[in-house]
């Protein structure tokens, strides 16, 4: 059994603006169609999406998978500008499965979307640990491609380059 970890936060302003993003998002997300094990994960999105302390939009237990939840996501943030254009607002989504994981993450404001979403097709948490003694190494968002890592703890050696990140930002104007 593979496990899944999803999480999507949307934070706005005011609450009008959040009811309506939920109404958006789950129209986005419910059409949506992945094929996991007959299961979809849209659904689940759509069917769990709350809204927490007037402002926050999430959901936190759901099965895509990374790829799927980063697609599905970008996707739904995208809905959200269109249809709350004078409206502000910050976005974090992150999800990983047995293999891989993701993340999404900016904001919306003044009518520009920012968006970067950063996928780790080899996963990413098991490069953060010592492969001979479990010492934490390094984090990634300092990855370089062109360095070696050792282990401050065992002198291991450590190669990254199988772990390279697929990050892809966009800048869009919505007018
Ligand atoms: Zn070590």
């Amino acid at each position: 059994m593979e496990i899944f970890t999803n999480d999507f936060t949307v934070t706005f302003t005011n609450a009008a603006a959040t009811n309506k993003a939920k109404q958006i998002a789950d129209e986005t997300f419910r059409p949506l169609r992945y094929d996991l094990y007959n299961e979809q994960p849209s659904i689940l999105a759509a069917d769990t999406l709350t809204i927490e302390n007037d402002v926050t939009l999430t959901f936190y237990e759901c099965c895509f998978d990374s790829a799927d939840l980063l697609d599905a996501s970008r996707k739904v943030i995208k809905a959200l500008a269109l249809g709350l254009k004078g409206e502000d607002f910050d976005f974090s989504v992150c999800g990983c499965d047995t293999y891989t994981e993701a993340w999404v993450d900016g904001n919306f404001q003044n009518g520009v979307l920012d968006m970067t979403s950063t996928f780790f097709p080899e996963g990413y948490s098991e490069y953060l640990y010592c492969p001979e003694c479990g010492e934490a190494v390094v984090r990634m968002e300092d990855y370089d491609p062109n360095a070696t890592y050792v282990c401050p703890e065992c002198g291991e050696e450590i190669d990254l380059s199988s772990a390279v990140p697929v990050i892809e930002k966009e800048l869009i104007t919505i007018c």
